[in-house]
C-alpha cells in the first residue's frame, strides 16, 4: 500500500528504510532512537559519528546494520514550543527530506515513527496532521510504500471533534438499525434479522439494487442506440425521465464487470490513471494488474478507494461495489465510516484511513 499507518515496532520492519527521530547529535537517545541503535548495533554509532551532527528539519542516511532494513535515515524534528516557532514547517521538512533521501538511494519502501511527538512533546493530533500532508504531498508525484508506524496506540490521536463526530454518527445508526429491528420483530419478521444489508449484492434482485435510484425523477436523455449502453446506474443525471429508462440503463450496466465500470469511471473524471490510483492509495502494479483483467475480482477496500478516489457519491458508490459483489451496511462499523465521509463529501483518504485506523478497522487501498 502506498500509505498506510500500521502499529509495530519499526525496528521489526523489512522496509528499505526506516527512519529515525533522532537529536541533532546524532549520537543516539532515548525513545524510538535509542531502541535503532539498540537493535542495529555499535556499527551504527561508529557511522554516526562521521556525519557531524544534523539540523532540525534536515535529514541524513546511514546503513542499517543488524536491522532488517537497507538503510536508516536519520532526521531530527521540532521540540515543540507552542506551535509559533516554526514547528510545524519544521516537522514537514523531516518528511519531506527523508522521502527525498529515499528516492535518491532508490527506496521502494520506508516506514515513519511519529516524529516529535514523544520526548520532543509535539501535540501527537498535529503531529499526525503534518505527517500525514507531507507523505501524501510526496505520493501525489512519487510511487513508494510509505508506513507511519504507530508504537503505542494511545500515542495516537485524530482530531477529537472528527472523533467524535464519526462516533455519533455511528451510534445513530447502530439506534436507527436497533429500532427498526424491533419494529419488524413485533411484526414478526424473522427474517429482516438476518442482516439483509450485508449479503452480497449480487444475490439481491435487481429491484432491489434498482430501488438505490428509484427516487430520482428525471433522468438524462439516453445517447441513442448506437453508442448504447445509454446510460448507466451511476451516471443517473437530473432529468431522469421515469424508471423504465433507469432500468432499461441498469440492466444495459450489469453487463460492465467492475474493471470496464471503473475504466469509464476514470475517463469520465478527466484524470489520467496515474492520477486516480495514487489519489486512490493504490499501488502501480495493482491498477496495472485490475487493467489487464477485464474479469478481476477486487477486494472491498479496493473498490471502496476507487469511490473515494474519484469522489462518487453514496448510490454510484453502491453501484461501483455491487459490480465487484459487495454492498454497505449499516451494522458495520467499517461500512459506517466510508459513509459518513461520502455522506459528508469529504474524499481525502489519507483522512479517511485516518479515522479507520483509529477506530481499529482495514484500511482503503491496496
Ligand atoms: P521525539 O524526540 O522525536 O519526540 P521519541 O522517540 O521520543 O522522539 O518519540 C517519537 C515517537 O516514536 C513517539 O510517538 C513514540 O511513541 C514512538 N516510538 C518509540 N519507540 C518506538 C518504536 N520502537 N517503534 C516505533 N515508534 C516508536
Amino acid at each position: 500500500m502506498p500509505f498506510s499507518i500500521i502499529r509495530d515496532d519499526i525496528t521489526r520492519l523489512t522496509t528499505d528504510a526506516i527512519v529515525n527521530a533522532a537529536n541533532s547529535s546524532l549520537l543516539g537517545g532515548g525513545g524510538v532512537d535509542g531502541a535503532i541503535h539498540r537493535a542495529a548495533g555499535s556499527r551504527l554509532l561508529e557511522e554516526c559519528r562521521t556525519l557531524g551532527g544534523c539540523k532540525t528539519g534536515e535529514a541524513k542516511a546511514t546503513l542499517g546494520y543488524d536491522l532488517k532494513c537497507r538503510y536508516v535515515i536519520h532526521t531530527v524534528g521540532p521540540v515543540w514550543n507552542g506551535g509559533t516557532h516554526g514547528e510545524p514547517e519544521l516537522l514537514y521538512s523531516c518528511y519531506k527530506n527523508s522521502l527525498a533521501l529515499a528516492l535518491e538511494k532508490g527506496c521502494e519502501s520506508i516506514a515513519f515513527p511519529l516524529i516529535s511527538s514523544g520526548v520532543y512533546g509535539y501535540p501527537k493530533d498535529k503531529a499526525l496532521d503534518v505527517a500525514t500532508r507531507a507523505i501524501s504531498g510526496f505520493l501525489a508525484d512519487n510511487d513508494m510504500d510509505v508506513y507511519l508506524v504507530i508504537f503505542d496506540k494511545a500515542a495516537f490521536r485524530i482530531s477529537s471533534g472528527l472523533f467524535d463526530s464519526i462516533s455519533e454518527y455511528i451510534d445513530d445508526a447502530y439506534a436507527e438499525k436497533h429500532d427498526d429491528t424491533a419494529s419488524r420483530m413485533m411484526f414478526g419478521n424473522a427474517a429482516a434479522m438476518q442482516g439483509a444489508a450485508s449479503a452480497p449484492v449480487s444475490s439481491a434482485k435487481p429491484s432491489a439494487v434498482f430501488g438505490l435510484f428509484k427516487r430520482r425523477e428525471k433522468a438524462a436523455k439516453p445517447r441513442g442506440k448506437e453508442s448504447a449502453p445509454a446510460l448507466y446506474a451511476d451516471e443517473v443525471c437530473e432529468d431522469a425521465p421515469c424508471e423504465e429508462v433507469l432500468l432499461e440503463s441498469y440492466l444495459a450496466s450489469q453487463d460492465e464487470s467492475f474493471t470496464q465500470s471503473l475504466l469509464r469511471l476514470i475517463d469520465r473524471s478527466g484524470m489520467t490513471d496515474a492520477q486516480c490510483y495514487r489519489k486512490a492509495n493504490i499501488d502501480r502494479k495493482l491498477f496495472s494488474k485490475i487493467r489487464s483483467d477485464v474479469n478481476y475480482r477486487p477486494k472491498k477496500q479496493t473498490v471502496l478507494a476507487f469511490a473515494i478516489a474519484l469522489e462518487l457519491d453514496l448510490p454510484q458508490t453502491l453501484s461501483l461495489l455491487s459490480k465487484a459483489g459487495y454492498t454497505l451496511s449499516d451494522s458495520l462499523k467499517f461500512d459506517l465510516i466510508i459513509k459518513y465521509f461520502i455522506q459528508n463529501k469529504n474524499y481525502d483518504i489519507f483522512v479517511i484511513n485516518q479515522a479507520l485506523f483509529a477506530f481499529d478497522q482495514t484500511l482503503i487501498g491496496c
